[in-house]
This record gives structure tokens, sequence and C-alpha cells, in this order.
């Protein structure tokens, strides 16, 4: 089910419906979205408000966001929605894929468009700010990606986080952020992809210098 899901989103940039995945594995509605309820629950992947269709299953999602991610390979039409920055720079990890990503700063406006892949770090001076400490992503994953957006550089993320919310979040540079998702996505579309831990995962935050209470996993 959940090979499903994902093989949908990397190759179509969708998500399967419960009735096309119930026809693919030869079973019910019911039995699919079942499952689909217990992959959401262990955090494999999110449902919509009404439970009934997948909404993300990290690094993709199946609604519009902030990022747009494009093959650089002119002949490879796919397209995704990014989740987030962060998820955007997964969508290369994950497909192994160098690819274009376009957004915009949320201070000032300016569309913010670049390369990025496993071999590609993105431009130096963007910086991607976290909206809430690692302990409270889960208790809604949805709005946690919404906010996890790119700006021009530190300048325009610490203006708006001024003007937006004061003393909240944590700014990192975009590299830091684009060598995290190597590590975090990379093996997401693998045949044999087992979940990582909370430990593995923390020792991937770790080596990214992403420490402190702000990054402690729950
Ligand atoms: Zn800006
Ligand atoms: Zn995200």
């Amino acid at each position: 089910m959940r090979e499903l899901v994902y093989g949908t989103f990397a190759s179509e940039g969708r998500a399967p419906s419960a009735a096309e995945l119930a026809r693919r594995t030869r079973s019910s509605v019911d039995a699919v979205q079942g499952a689909l309820r217990d992959l959401a629950e262990a955090h494999a992947l999110v449902l919509t408000p009404d439970g009934d269709a997948v909404r993300m299953a990290h690094p993709f999602t199946s609604a519009p966001m902030a990022f747009t991610v494009t093959p650089l390979d002119g002949y490879d039409d796919r397209r995704w929605w990014g989740g987030c920055a962060w998820d955007s720079f997964g969508i290369s990890a994950a497909l192994h894929l160098d690819v274009r990503v376009d957004t915009a700063c949320p201070q000032c406006g300016t569309p913010i468009s670049f390369q990025a892949g496993p071999e590609i770090p993105p431009p130096r001076e963007l910086a991607v700010r976290f909206p809430r400490p690692a302990q409270e992503w889960w208790d809604d994953v949805v709005s946690t990606c919404t906010m996890i957006r790119m700006f021009c550089d530190r300048g325009h993320a610490g203006q708006w986080t001024t003007n937006n919310a004061p003393g909240r979040g944590y700014v990192a540079d975009a590299t830091t952020v684009w060598r995290l998702a190597e590590p975090w996505y990379g093996d997401r579309l693998d045949p044999e992809f087992r979940p990582h831990s909370r430990e593995h995962n923390q020792r991937l935050l770790d080596e990214c210098g992403l420490t402190g209470s702000f990054w402690k996993l729950p």
C-alpha cells in the first residue's frame, strides 16, 4: 500500500485514490482506507481532514503548497508540489534527481528559483525558517510544513519573524536543510525502506548541527 502511494507520487506527482488502490491491490475500498489509517497513525503518511484520501506522503503532497519542484531534464515532464523547503530538497533526494525549485520569499514576495540536486547545493545565501520545535511538528504536520518557508536570506527571515512571530522559530541556512534532506529522505522510495527510528533521525539532525531543545524529536 505504502509502495503504491509513493510510486504514484513519484511517477505522476499525485496521490492515488482509495478506489484506485483497492483495484491495484485487489481489495475493498474499506480495507484500503483501514490500511491508510494505520499508515497515518504510524506517521508514514497524512490523510485529508475527512480521512478518506492521502494528503501528504513526505516529502510529497497531493495539494498545492508554496513550492514547485521541476526536473532539470527538459524531457522529464513530471512536476511536484513541495510541501516545504525541506520537502522540496527531499523530493530531489528521494528521486535522486536534479531539480529546479520555485517559491517566493514570505517577507518581500520576491520569486526565488534555483537548482538543487544530490550533488548540487542551493545558493548559500538562502535561509529556511522552521516555525516550531520538533516536539510539536506532528501536532499539525500540514501546518508545520506550510510554515517551513524559504527566504532570500537570514535578514528577511529575521524581519519576517520580528513582524509575525517574535522570538519563535529557528532559521537555518538552506544548504544545511539540503544536506539534511539527503539522509532523511534519500531512502524513502527504496523497495526495502524501513522507517527510521527516532534515534536514527536525531543523529541525522545532530550531524547537520541542528542540536538543542528546538531539535529534540518527540
Ligand atoms: Zn525576501
Ligand atoms: Zn515539510
